[in-house]
């Protein structure tokens, strides 16, 4: 028998994700899937129809190493129109294969081996590979259950010399924050004047509620000038299977960033990014998401009121946090998997979005998902 050549791991604490464990589990247990967080409704269909006219029309080659150009401009555009903010089209847009791509790209352009990169835990879970795969020395704050304000002060203690970036994420994955003008000021306070670059990944950019705004990075001038924006069209169109993202950075920084992208990727899939240089123009396909699915969230939220599980409604994203603490003292993961196998609503343990596992006793419930999911579901767990 040949021998096994043993290769050892530069992510020995990585297994396969959580999202694909739940939804896998979802399935084979005929779950409703509240885990992974995608849309379980389809995108625009003349959304689809742009990606068919232009499949059918020979638009199927490689894209530009850095998108599609009318795709760049539409996305400047909007931007411009959104926030306020211009960035060339030419050199400081650039499309990625997912938002997944920008974070790891902005993370490689800016991380050498012995840096140390700040993260806000929980946390998004590429964050920490990316920032190990470079060399990098993450260096956690905890964001305290149950509001998960961000201590400034705690953030400042943590800045040394060898400080190279801050992760941010607002609004939140996991935990449904989002940030304040305030938090932005905070953030340029402890930045300004200093070498530190942001890495910001506003995926849900679209999908805030009750009336509060996304403040970008991009908009703090102290903090654009730093800061590497991580986008998804997955995200605002309902199109996560597309895995079509953006990095809107200043000139330098976009040229670093593309340097990486070049030979992480090179390009994009080429007819979806025709397809949506159309549909960009299109605003009410993104101004209203925020209504769409606070409509979703209160619905949900809603069926909970009469549970034991307590929560404050989130503010932003497609997530709802929930405790637990009523119910039950099991580890959050156990639960999990234990509501999924025996009550049919499958979720995500928040203890996932820490390094050490942390148990606040919190599930995640993604509700992206048709009413009469969130119907169903949200009924079995007022039942717990
Ligand atoms: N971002 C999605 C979530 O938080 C999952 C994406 C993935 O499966 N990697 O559920």
């Amino acid at each position: 028998m040949q021998k096994e050549k043993k290769l050892p791991s530069k992510l020995p604490y990585v297994g396969t994700t959580i999202f694909t464990v739940m939804s896998k589990l979802a399935s084979d247990e005929g779950a409703y899937n509240l885990s992974q967080g995608f849309p379980s409704f389809d995108c625009s269909p003349k959304l689809t129809e742009l990606v068919n006219h232009y499949v059918k029309n020979g638009y199927n080659q490689y894209a530009p190493m850095s998108g599609v150009p009318a795709f760049r401009e539409s996305l400047a555009e909007k931007t411009s129109q959104v926030y306020g903010i211009d960035y060339d089209p030419e050199a400081e847009v650039t499309i990625t294969s997912g938002a997944t791509e920008a974070i790891f790209c902005a993370v490689t352009a800016v991380v050498y081996p012995g840096d140390e990169v700040i993260v806000l835990e929980p946390a998004y879970d590429s964050y920490v590979p990316a920032i190990d795969l470079n060399g990098g020395i993450p260096i956690y704050v905890a964001l305290e259950a149950p509001d998960f304000k961000i201590d400034w002060d705690a953030v400042k203690a943590k800045i040394t010399d060898k400080t190279k970036a801050i992760m941010i994420n607002t609004p939140h994955n996991p935990v449904g924050t989002v940030f304040s003008k305030a938090d932005l000021d905070s953030l340029a306070n402890l930045v300004e004047n200093t070498d530190i670059y942001i890495i910001s990944d506003e995926v849900y950019e679209h999908i805030v509620f009750d009336g509060e705004i996304h403040h970008s990075m991009m908009t703090h001038p102290v903090l654009q000038e730093r800061t590497f924006v991580c986008g998804s069209v997955g995200k605002t169109y309902h199109t996560t299977g597309w895995k079509i993202g953006y990095c809107l950075a200043p000139k330098a920084l976009s040229r670093e960033f593309r340097r990486i992208h070049q030979y992480i990727t090179f390009s994009t899939v080429t007819p979806m990014q025709y397809a949506l240089a159309d549909f960009l123009k299109l605003p009410e396909h993104y101004l209203h998401l925020g209504e769409f699915y606070q409509k979703k969230r209160d619905r949900f939220n809603e069926a909970l009121k009469s549970s034991r599980f307590t929560f404050s409604p989130s503010k932003g994203s497609f997530f709802q946090v929930v405790s637990y603490r009523n119910i039950t003292e099991e580890y959050d993961y156990d639960l999990a998997i234990r509501l999924t196998r025996e009550s049919k609503v499958a979720s995500v343990p928040v203890s996932v979005f820490y390094k050490d596992k942390k148990d606040d006793k919190l599930l995640r419930f993604c509700f992206a998902k048709d009413d009469d999911i969130l119907d169903k579901a949200g009924e079995i767990l007022s039942k717990l």
